[in-house]
C-alpha cells in the first residue's frame, strides 16, 4: 500500500475553528479543508492528514496537496524549474529603450535616478539600424522572438514603432519565427489610432500608470 505525506510546498491559512485553506505553491491550487482531517504537533503545527476515510486521495495527489512518501520534492522542484528555464531560454528576445525621457515624474521611478535620464535623447536612425541587425542575429529558426519596448516612455516616439517592427517581422518571417511585441507604457499618449495599431501589433501591453 502506498504511503503519502503532505507536500512541503503547502501553505496553510486558518479560516476559523472548522476550516483551513491550503495553497500548494507548485500546482498553484487553493482549497478549503476541514480542520479535523489534520494532525497537529504539540506546538500546533500541521504534521499530517488523516486519509483513512478519505475518498478524494487521487484528487489530493493530482492537486499536489499530498505526495508519495518516497518522492523528494526538493529534487522534483529543481527538475521543474530546470525544465522551465530551458524552455524559456529557447525563446530569444530584446528589450529596447528608445529613450529614458518620460512625460511623467513618478516619485517611485528608478529611471529618473539614472545619470543619463535627464540628458537622454531618442534612439537615432543609425542606432535603430544596428539594433534591428542585432535583433536579426538573435532570432532563431522556428522559435518565438520577443521585442520589449521599455523606457522612459516608449510612446513618446511612437513613430519609430511600425518601421522597426516591420523590419524585425520580416526577419522573423524568413526564419519561421513568431514575433511577440510587448510595450510598457504609462498610456498618456494613447490615441485611438495608436491603441488600435498597438492592439494589432502587440502580444502584451503593460500600462504602468494611467491618468
Ligand atoms: S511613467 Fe514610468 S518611466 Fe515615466 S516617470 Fe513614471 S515610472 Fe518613470
Amino acid at each position: 500500500m502506498k504511503r503519502y505525506k503532505l507536500s512541503r510546498y503547502n501553505l496553510y491559512f486558518s479560516i476559523n475553528s472548522n476550516y483551513i485553506a491550503v495553497f500548494n505553491s507548485i500546482t498553484q491550487v487553493l482549497s478549503l479543508f476541514i480542520k479535523k482531517w489534520f494532525f497537529f504537533n504539540s506546538a500546533g503545527k500541521i504534521i499530517g492528514l488523516d486519509l483513512s476515510n478519505c475518498k478524494i486521495e487521487s484528487l489530493l495527489l493530482e492537486k499536489g496537496f499530498i505526495t508519495d512518501e518516497k518522492i523528494d520534492e526538493e529534487e522534483l522542484i529543481k527538475v521543474i524549474y530546470e525544465d522551465r528555464y530551458f524552455l524559456l531560454n529557447q525563446e530569444a528576445g530584446l528589450t529596447i529603450i528608445l529613450t529614458f525621457q518620460c512625460n511623467f515624474d513618478c516619485c517611485y521611478c528608478y529611471q529618473r535616478e539614472s545619470p543619463i535620464s535627464s540628458t537622454s535623447k531618442f534612439m537615432n536612425d543609425e542606432v535603430i539600424i544596428k539594433v534591428v541587425k542585432f535583433a536579426n542575429s538573435l532570432i532563431q529558426e522556428n522559435l518565438p522572438f520577443h521585442l520589449n519596448f521599455f523606457g522612459g516612455e516608449p510612446l513618446l516616439k511612437y513613430g519609430i514603432f511600425p518601421g522597426f517592427i516591420e523590419k524585425v517581422k520580416s526577419f522573423c518571417d524568413k526564419k519561421h519565427s513568431s514575433l511577440f511585441i510587448h510595450v510598457t507604457t504609462n498610456g498618456y499618449n494613447f490615441t485611438e489610432r495608436i491603441v488600435n495599431s498597438l492592439l494589432t501589433l502587440c502580444k502584451t501591453m503593460f500600462v504602468s500608470q494611467f491618468r
